[in-house]
């Protein structure tokens, strides 16, 4: 088995980031109960509370992302429609083509810029007239952030008016939501205003474990109830990953915060190797990509890894800032570069 000692510094993911002492502490058996009878009270706790912090009438704990995305195309679309999602999306790349496997819809990926933002003009053609050649389109899905870009809340007005006007659906993908209202230092709740449903992660950023949260208006969430069920992601006494669901939307938000900075600082000081190439002035929430030649990043990974720091393998880099990675680790990170590329020519 792969053991990942407890110093690693882990620049792959956010999903990495481990429960602290004090979120584990705040587990408890109080208020334990069946969620698939809706007697968990600290899990109806925590759902009410995320619809509240979205602005949305309900909410539905759901074990990850893919989930509640998945549960979501779902609700929204009937078998034979189709859903509109970006071409580099999460929906449309990472999620295995869910809706297609499970639901019997298909979708119509856009071409999605560098920032995540489309061009509504050209997506309108993307819509077909309504005739019983075509399937129908149901629903937008928007991804916010998208490879660490927020999209702006002017791009999100556009879209809800997008969607009005074509009789659309729209879902966020929003696994990482909170860094988008850091960034934009904006409350989520005035964001997604005229959104029609949201997913976000408790394991990324936010430090949680497990789970993730599915928000829409009560008919939308009741229906999405029974698809979770049927996907087999009803479960029991999930009061002990709500407890630290809680715990995380209650302390861990402000300090995303942090992490921009700190990612900030860290691609800015990587700008000056010569042998690397980063955009700086896309750098906004807690990611970034170094792009290098392929000799000098294969070596690069390999040292750093017997370094206790993890980072992935792909071309260009993808770096992750989160709550388990300090000042002193990115120093030390950069350090290991500096040794490294003074080798190169
Ligand atoms: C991580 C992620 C998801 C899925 O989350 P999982 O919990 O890993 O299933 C969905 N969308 C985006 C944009 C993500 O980054």
């Amino acid at each position: 088995m792969k053991k990942i000692s407890l110093n690693t510094v882990d620049f792959r993911s956010d999903t990495v980031t481990k429960p602290d002492q004090n979120m584990l502490q705040s587990i408890s058996l109080e208020g334990l109960g069946d969620d698939v009878y809706s007697e968990d009270q600290t899990t109806l706790r925590l759902e009410k509370m995320s619809a509240n912090l979205c602005g949305f009438e309900f909410a539905l704990f759901v074990p990850s992302g893919t989930c509640g995305n998945l549960i979501s195309l779902l609700t929204h679309c009937k078998r034979g429609e189709q859903y509109l999602t970006g071409d580099s999306s999460h929906i449309f790349l990472y999620e295995q083509g869910g809706g297609s496997m499970f639901g019997s819809i298909t979708p119509r990926p856009f071409h999605l810029k560098k920032d995540g933002t489309t061009d509504f003009k050209s997506l309108q053609n993307l819509i077909y007239p309504d005739d019983i050649h075509f399937a129908k389109t149901s629903l937008l899905c928007l991804e916010s952030t998208y490879n660490g870009h927020p999209l702006p809340r002017n791009y999100l007005l556009e879209a809800i008016n997008f969607c009005k006007k074509n009789q659309l659906k729209l879902h966020m993908d929003g696994a990482r939501i909170f860094n988008a209202t850091e960034y934009y230092n904006t409350s989520p709740k005035d964001y997604l205003s005229g959104i029609d449903s949201i997913s976000f992660c408790l394991s990324k950023g936010l430090g949680a474990p497990i789970g993730s949260i599915l928000c829409g208006n009560k008919n939308f969430i009741e229906e999405a109830r029974r698809y979770r069920k049927a996907l087999g992601a009803g479960m029991r006494q999930t009061g002990v990953l709500a407890y630290p669901g809680i715990y995380a939307l209650e302390n861990n938000i402000p300090r995303l915060k942090k992490d921009h900075e700190l990612t900030h600082y860290f691609a800015s000081k990587l700008m000056s190797f010569k042998e690397l190439k980063i955009d700086l002035e896309s750098v906004k929430t807690n990611m970034f990509f170094i792009h290098a030649s392929e000799e000098s990043l294969i070596p690069l990974s390999e040292k750093l890894k017997n370094h206790n720091i993890l980072i992935t393998k792909d071309n260009p880099i993808r770096i992750v800032v989160h709550k388990d990675i300090s000042k002193e680790d990115i120093d030390r990170t950069i350090n290991i570069f500096k040794e490294h590329f003074s080798g190169f020519p």
